[in-house]
């Protein structure tokens, strides 16, 4: 809809460059009155492991409830990061995540991992570590149920600045993924170098199954991750053959459309108890 504008100079500008500016101007202002508030959720997709089926663990995925409906992470993260709002964002989704954690813990007594997507950003700031410490500390959970994934593009530009900020965590019991992998450009020294426990191999390699091309990245990033002492956590699946190539390559969680879609914290809640009623009976 259509702003009447009254200066003929702003009427040009924006006929020319189309609605762009206005509307992230629009989703800026919008963002910024919605973090700190209840319009910013968090989803979980389960990971579960390849050989069992049994639940690893959650990956937190943000939401914006915006006008009644869901504004994907995608359109909101880039802007956020882009105008410095991805630090008070990610301090509340960390904190949202961390209270997930404990609240399994304390109303169902047990120890659900939930792994937060950060961006590269928020880690070049040494507060970042201190809030994830004092975060853990706060909801008392163990670290190692609150994970980080970041996305390996977006770590090698900063490396040298995130690699001690990495390892200060990794001290702190935090478990970290890279996120995305296969897709940037990390050199083989830095990988070594990084203190991962997982690596998650890109949706779009998954997507490319059984196709040879994929079929080999898939296969050497396996044997790479595991060489390196890092458990191989393949995103995307969405059907059981690309499970079982994936299975027989040595990938020991899967994450996907196949198993789950994110849910809310209840369907979550719920996933749980089917989860763990199944593996009683069994
Ligand atoms: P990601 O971390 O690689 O997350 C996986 C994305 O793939 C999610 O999209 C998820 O819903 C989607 N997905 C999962 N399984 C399947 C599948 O089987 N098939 C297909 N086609 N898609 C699948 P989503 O939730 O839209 O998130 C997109 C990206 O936004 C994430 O990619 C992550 O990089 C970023 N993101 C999400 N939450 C956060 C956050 O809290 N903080 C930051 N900084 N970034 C976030
Ligand atoms: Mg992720
Ligand atoms: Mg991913
Ligand atoms: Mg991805």
């Amino acid at each position: 809809t259509a702003q009447p504008l009254t200066d003929k100079r702003i009427r040009l500008y924006d006929a020319v460059i189309g609605k762009s500016i206005l509307d992230r101007m629009e989703m800026e202002i919008a963002l910024r009155a919605a973090i700190n508030t209840d319009a910013i959720e968090l989803f979980y997709q389960p990971k579960v492991a390849a050989n069992t089926g049994r639940l690893c663990g959650f990956e937190a995925l943000v939401r914006w409830k915006k006008d009644g409906a869901y504004v994907p992470p995608d359109h909101f993260i880039p802007i956020a990061e882009e105008t410095g709002l991805i630090m008070p964002l990610g301090e509340q989704i960390l904190k949202i995540a961390a209270a997930q954690v404990s609240d399994w813990i304390s109303a169902h007594n047990l120890n659900i991992p939930v792994a937060v997507n950060m961006s590269a950003l928020q880690l070049v700031s040494e507060k970042f570590a201190h809030f994830y410490k004092s975060t853990v500390k706060r909801y008392d959970i163990p670290a190692d149920l609150l994970q980080l994934e970041l996305t390996e593009s977006a770590t090698a530009e900063y490396i040298d600045d995130i690699l001690p900020i990495l390892n200060s965590l990794r001290d702190f019991g935090c478990m970290i993924a890279l996120d995305d992998f296969g897709t940037g450009y990390s050199s083989l020294s830095y990988l070594k170098k990084m203190p991962i426990s997982y690596l998650k191999l890109d949706r779009s390699f998954v997507e490319d199954l059984p196709d040879s091309d994929a079929m080999a990245l898939a296969r050497i990033i396996s044997l790479l991750g595991h060489e390196l002492g890092m458990e191989l956590i393949a995103e995307g699946v969405e059907d059981e053959q690309t499970a079982q190539i994936l299975e027989g390559m040595g990938y020991d969680q899967f994450q996907g459309y196949h198993y789950s879609k994110p849910l809310s914290p209840d369907e979550a809640t719920a996933w749980i108890s089917r989860a763990y009623r199944n593996e009683e009976a069994v």
